[in-house]
């Protein structure tokens, strides 16, 4: 375990002791479960029965059990960080912006950067244990409200390509992959055909703090016809094997070549346009702006 994931994640097994943290690579720990708010030991009543939503999805790939994993994606599925009663977390190691790093994660702009094809861990953290047989679900969404509406998919070319593709269990159109996990169950909703990857939640194993969970994605950020330089959420959700939300989690996610060159990038970006930021306000403390105009053209040098 890195010194990193120490930091930011170490001592919140209860909800008392979950502090409000900017800097490190917890998702959720400032809007997680408050003060003296305990939880319920007992998970609410689920908003639909398997019997009411056994059409919503259907199974992509071999089958996991006739129980998991059923649930009416919405059409617009939400992005709202939800910590629910068990005080969800996801977290990332400590990462490096080297040359070499096939992945890292930004605090500061919570997204990660992630090369096509290469695992990518994140760790889930749960203040109080959710009931037997809970589900993680992955889901990519478009970032933009102009593309909201379309559902995240790989491109032709890499679906239709073998590397990557042949004796695999997911189905080759899925952009997001679950690896180490022979259970990973591929998902499709019937309604909206929006793709999700779903595995059961394991407990942290003993002597630890968390569950790994192994991500990866199948097609790059730029790839044309699939995600077409357009950016993407990941949604990480907490789930009951009846579709029941316990807890959502949600980043950016960019598919590149450098993801520590690119993160860098961003990250003076964003410092960069904090300072205009910055700027612009104490120009707006300095006075309308047509009184500056004429103060300038009063010290302007004649023609
Ligand atoms: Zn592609």
């Amino acid at each position: 375990m890195s010194a990193g994931l120490l930091v930011s994640c170490a001592g919140m097994e209860t909800p008392s002791r979950i502090v409000p943290n900017s800097q490190g690579n917890c998702l959720g720990s400032t809007n997680a479960l408050h003060g003296n708010q305990l939880p319920p030991m007992i998970a609410p009543t689920p908003l639909h029965t398997p019997s009411d939503s056994t059409s919503a999805e259907e199974s992509e790939g071999p089958m996991m059990s006739p129980t998991m994993g059923f649930s009416m994606t919405p059409c617009i599925p939400s992005t709202a960080e939800y910590a629910g009663p068990y005080g969800f977390q996801l977290c990332f190691q400590q990462s490096s912006t080297a040359k070499s790093a096939t992945w890292t994660y930004s605090s500061e702009l919570r997204k990660l950067y992630c090369q096509i094809f290469k695992t990518c861990p994140i760790q889930l953290k749960l203040v109080l244990s959710p009931p037997v047989g809970c589900l993680i679900r992955a889901m990519p969404v478009y970032k933009k409200a102009e593309h909201v509406t379309e559902v995240v998919k790989r491109c032709p070319n890499h679906e239709l390509g073998r590397d990557f593709n042949e004796g695999q269990v997911a189905p080759p159109s899925h952009l997001v992959r679950i690896e180490g996990s022979s259970v990973a169950r591929y998902m499709r909703d019937g309604e909206s055909g929006r793709q999700s990857v779903l595995v059961l939640y394991e407990p942290p194993q003993v002597g630890s703090e968390h569950t790994t969970v192994l991500l990866s994605f199948m097609c790059n950020s730029s790839c044309v016809g699939g995600m077409n330089r357009r950016p993407i959420l990941l949604i990480i959700s907490l789930e009951t094997h009846e579709g029941q939300v316990l807890g959502r989690r949600c980043f950016e996610a960019r598919v590149c070549a450098c993801p520590g060159r690119d993160r860098r990038a961003d990250e003076e970006g964003a410092r960069r346009g904090r300072g205009r930021e910055g700027a612009f306000r104490k120009t707006c403390r300095a006075g309308p702006l047509s009184m500056q105009v004429s103060r300038r053209r009063r010290l302007a040098p004649p023609p």
